[in-house]
């Protein structure tokens, strides 16, 4: 079933059964348009993780390989590869939209267009920039290294959060070690690989990718068509999916799997490069799904509640619903934002930090299993997300977080909402948001942990061993 909205305001209402019902979820299932990401920032967030493993093996130096080279030299094996991860994808996710026959990868010793056709079977933005490099803090780049341009790294390079860091360039042959790898190459997902995949985007490639209409989001907005990948509504109410099953139709589990089974079979085949930044990837969904707004789709709002707003906008007091669907998508860039700053300030000035410290610490680490992001992480982080967002509403200025008339993505004084939390309420209030935002990402660091540790455990010869609790 599609369904699509142009903007909160502009709403487009269509499905096809249980018509009235339906559009409210619709209706706010919109915001996501707005906000495609989570996580600020993902190699802030994961290098604390990394390093909870043995130095000796993450900072072993890799060389660097280009993609090219390394899909080359695997070309054969992979290709039987990526047939057994269709069938598992097939026989595991429900709701999967199937590889359509033609985008099959067939080894044909091209050397030429071998990266347009894995990515073609794998169903990522063919633009996708895969550079060698690695992202240092802003300013903390080694002098006189090459820099890249934001736009040789991101298909959305006038992005404000890419201003945070400094790619640094690698010639191929050069080394670098598995942290910066891995820790790099959890951002890269959110540079645009997801975008544009869908029937309705209206890109040759969404045309024959075989997603469908974007099941929720704006059709029309680069950035937001990520959203179906990147968030899990896997804990809502029965009575949600009710009537609206195409929440359902969500990909990170796709993502996540494809992204270790890859990183796997680079490892099997000694390509140690392609194999971190392969989990690399993984990890930003993983992380993704840690943050409570992207498993839920309404925070803040109890099932009665929204059905309750969804009866006054069949009514045709349609104004409930748009504002909730302006609030959620305020707040959820709010303590993004907020995240964004507490984090990198901490790092400038080399400050504890309960996040880092979080991040850092020691816990028992469950067995990986292909189930755990949905059944563990998501209902995890789902289950937080009205405490997050009771706290969000109490001490981030209304005028950001309890104001539908704003739109929170225009307002440049956002950069400044830790200080306003702090001038408003005082050192308790910002303690309080950065122990919420601990717990959240405290998830990251249990279940990122499994991932890496799923990885490592098929190959002993990786020679990494993760501090025991
Ligand atoms: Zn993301």
């Amino acid at each position: 079933m599609g369904s699509h909205c142009f903007d909160t305001k502009h709403r487009k209402r269509s499905c096809s059964r249980r018509l009235l019902p339906c559009l409210f979820i619709v209706a706010m299932v919109c915001g996501f348009a707005l906000n495609g990401d989570a996580w600020e920032h993902h190699p802030l967030i994961t290098e604390p993780v990394l390093e909870t493993f043995a130095e000796s093996g993450l900072l072993r130096p890799t060389a660097v390989v280009t993609l090219q080279d390394f899909l080359v030299a695997v070309e054969g094996p992979l290709a039987g590869f990526l047939l057994d991860e269709e069938d598992w994808a097939r026989a595991h996710l429900p709701w999967y939209a199937p590889l359509p026959e033609d985008l099959v990868f067939v080894a044909t010793g091209t050397r030429e267009d071998i990266v347009a056709r894995f990515f073609r079977a794998i169903r990522i933005n063919p633009n996708t920039k895969t550079p060698l490099y690695y992202a240092a803090l802003s300013g903390q780049a080694p002098a006189g290294a090459s820099l890249l341009a934001n736009e040789q790294v991101s298909l959305f390079p006038d992005s404000t959060a890419l201003d945070s860091f400094d790619f640094v360039a690698v010639l191929p042959g050069g080394a670098l070690n598995a942290l910066d790898i891995i820790a790099t190459a959890t951002n890269e997902p959110d540079y645009g690989m997801d975008t544009g995949l869908f029937e309705d985007n209206n890109t040759p490639f969404g045309a024959a990718y075989g997603f469908g209409n974007q099941p929720f989001g704006n059709p029309g907005l680069d950035y937001g068509s990520q959203a179906p990948f990147h968030i899990g509504f896997y804990h809502e109410s029965p009575l949600v999916f009710f009537f609206a099953r195409f929440l359902e139709r969500t990909y990170p589990e796709y993502r996540i799997r494809l992204f270790k089974r890859l990183s796997e079979f680079a490892f099997q085949h000694d390509q140690d490069y392609w194999g971190w930044r392969f989990m690399g990837w993984g990890l930003h969904y993983l992380a993704d799904l840690s943050m409570p707004y992207h498993t839920t789709v309404l925070p803040g709002y109890s099932t009665l509640r929204m059905l309750w707003i969804n009866f006054l906008d069949i009514l045709g007091f349609s104004r409930p619903v748009d504002n909730a669907v302006q609030l959620v998508s305020n707040r959820h860039l709010a303590i993004e934002r907020y995240q964004r700053i507490v984090m990198e300030r901490a790092l400038r000035t080399k400050g504890d930090h309960i996040i880092f410290e979080r991040l850092s610490a020691e816990y028992e680490t469950p067995t990986y299993r292909d189930e755990l992001p949905r059944e563990v992480l998501a209902r995890a982080s789902n289950s937080m997300a009205r405490r997050l967002d009771r706290a969000i509403e109490k001490y981030m200025p209304a005028d950001f977080v309890d104001n539908p008339g704003i739109e929170l993505a225009d307002v440049e004084a956002v950069e400044d909402i830790v200080d306003m939390v702090e001038d408003t309420h005082g050192a308790e209030a910002v303690a309080e948001l950065d122990a919420l935002l601990a717990d959240a990402l405290e998830l990251f660091a249990i279940y990122g942990r499994s991932f890496i540790i799923g990885i490592l455990d098929a190959h002993n010869d990786l020679q990494l061993t993760h501090r025991a609790p």
